[in-house]
C-alpha cells in the first residue's frame, strides 16, 4: 500500500467558489424571474486584442510548414519572448537581464511549484488575506506557516517586524484580494529586511499592469538590491487576457545564491532550470508568439485600453462605496475592491444579503484568510452594462 503524502489531509475543504456557485444556483432555482449579476469572478470577460491575435496566428502558421516548424522548444521559454519581456521592463524602468526570465504556462503553476526548492525547516510569512495558492502549495508540502495579518489598521499592507526572523516571505502586490498597493518605501522596507535576515522574497506582481502612478512600484527590481532576495512572478492573465490561452513568466536572478548546510553556494536559478527543466516542457510555441506581440508597444496599448475599461468599472464601484460611506480598499490600482461588510456582518452573511436583496454576487472575504472574515471582495471584471446596473441596486440597498 501506497504511504501518502498526508500533508494534503492539513488543506482546508477549498470550497470558497464551488459554494458560491451552490449557492447561486440555489437562489436562481427558486428566483427564476431575477436577473443575477456576477462581479465575484477574478476572471476577465474582455476578447484578446488584435494584436495578440495577430502572433497566436503566426505561431499557427509557422507550424504548417515544415520549415518553420517547431517541436519541443527550450524549457526556458523562447529567446523572442525573454527578450521582449526584458525590453518591456525596461520600457518600466526596471532592468532585468533576459537569461533570468523563464516562462511558463501561468504564475499560478509557478508561484505553487517554487516550494519544491526551499526545505520543510523554514520561518515562511505569508499574508492573510491573500491568493490561497501561496498558502496550499505549502501545506502541501508540509511546510509550517507563519501568518501576517491584513487589516485596516496596516491598509491590508502587512509590513516586517525587525525582531523577528524570517526565510522566505510572499507578498502580492497589487493585492488578490484587497487590491492594496505597496509603495517604495514600503517594499524598500521589505528587501532590508531581507537582505538582513538572508531570506527570500517571493513577490507576485500578476497584476503591475493595472498600476497607474508612476510613483508606485511595478516590479520588486524596481527597489535596490532586490535582485539579492527576491524571485518575481508575472502572468499575461490579467494584462492580456491571457486566463484561457496561459503564459507566465518567472524573474529569478542569478545573483541569488545562498550557502548550503555543507557549505556549498547553492543559485535558485540554477536550482529552478533544473526543476523546469526536468518537470516542464515548455508553453506552447504558438502561444509564445501571441505573448511576444503582447510586450511590443502596440500589443500593451491594446491591453491597456481592456485595463482602462476594467478600471473603469472599478471607479463605478468605488464611487458607489464612497457615497455610501463604506470603508474600502483597492479599486484604484487594482480590480479589486475589498470593502468592510455593512452592520459588521459575517463575509458568508453578507453574501447571502446581497444576493437575496440585490442579486449581486460578490466573494466573501473569509475565503482568502481569517483577517478577510468582515470583508467583501467585488471585481470589476464585469460588463460595463452589469456593473453600472449592480451600483444601482446597491445604492439603493444601503
Ligand atoms: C490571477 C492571479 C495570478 C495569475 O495566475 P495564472 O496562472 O497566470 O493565470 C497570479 N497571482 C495572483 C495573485 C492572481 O490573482
Amino acid at each position: 500500500m501506497p504511504k501518502l503524502n498526508e500533508h494534503y489531509q492539513n488543506l482546508k475543504e477549498s470550497y470558497l467558489f464551488s459554494e458560491i456557485a451552490h449557492r447561486v444556483a440555489r437562489y436562481m432555482e427558486a428566483n427564476p424571474d431575477k436577473k443575477v449579476i456576477r462581479l465575484g469572478i477574478g476572471d476577465v470577460t474582455l476578447p484578446l486584442g488584435d494584436v495578440a491575435i495577430k502572433g497566436l496566428h503566426e505561431g499557427v502558421d509557422a507550424m504548417a510548414q515544415a520549415n518553420t516548424f517547431k517541436g519541443y522548444g527550450p524549457e526556458q521559454g523562447y529567446g523572442f519572448l525573454r527578450d521582449a519581456i526584458s525590453a518591456y521592463l525596461a520600457r518600466n524602468g526596471v532592468s532585468v537581464d533576459a537569461d533570468d526570465i523563464f516562462i511558463s504556462d501561468g504564475a499560478k503553476s509557478d508561484t505553487g511549484n517554487i516550494s519544491e526548492l526551499f526545505d520543510t525547516d523554514n520561518v515562511i510569512l505569508i499574508p492573510d488575506p491573500v491568493y490561497p495558492v501561496y498558502v496550499d502549495s505549502n501545506i502541501m508540502n508540509g511546510k509550517k506557516i507563519t501568518y501576517m495579518a491584513g487589516n485596516a489598521e496596516n491598509h491590508f499592507l502587512p509590513m516586517p517586524e525587525k525582531n523577528i526572523h524570517a526565510d522566505i516571505i510572499y507578498l502580492c502586490s497589487p493585492n488578490n484580494p484587497t487590491g492594496a498597493v505597496y509603495n517604495r518605501e514600503q517594499l524598500k522596507e521589505w528587501v532590508d529586511y531581507a537582505l538582513a535576515n538572508e531570506a527570500v522574497i517571493l513577490f507576485d506582481s500578476a497584476y503591475e499592469a493595472f498600476i497607474t502612478d508612476p510613483e508606485l512600484p511595478r516590479s520588486i527590481y524596481a527597489i535596490e538590491g532586490a535582485k539579492r532576495c527576491a524571485i518575481e512572478f508575472c502572468s499575461l492573465s490579467k494584462t492580456a487576457g491571457f486566463t484561457g490561452t496561459r503564459c507566465g513568466y518567472t524573474i529569478v536572478p542569478k545573483e541569488l545564491t545562498f550557502t548550503a548546510q555543507n557549505g556549498k553556494e547553492m543559485s535558485l536559478h540554477a536550482m529552478w532550470n533544473r526543476r523546469q527543466s526536468t518537470k516542464f516542457n515548455g508553453t506552447s510555441y504558438i502561444v509564445q508568439k501571441g505573448a511576444a506581440a503582447v510586450f511590443t508597444e502596440e500589443g500593451m496599448k491594446q491591453c491597456q485600453e481592456n485595463i482602462r475599461y476594467y478600471q473603469e468599472n472599478a471607479r463605478i464601484i468605488a464611487d458607489t462605496l464612497t457615497r455610501k460611506g463604506i470603508r474600502f480598499f483597492g479599486g484604484v490600482h487594482s480590480p479589486y475592491i475589498w470593502f468592510e461588510c455593512p452592520g459588521n456582518q459575517e463575509s458568508w452573511e453578507f453574501f447571502d444579503y446581497l444576493l437575496n436583496h440585490a442579486q449581486i454576487v460578490g466573494t466573501p472575504g473569509a475565503g482568502f484568510g481569517e483577517n478577510g472574515s468582515h470583508y467583501f471582495r467585488l471585481t470589476a471584471f464585469g460588463s460595463r452594462e452589469n456593473t453600472r446596473e449592480a451600483m444601482e441596486r446597491f445604492e439603493k440597498l444601503f
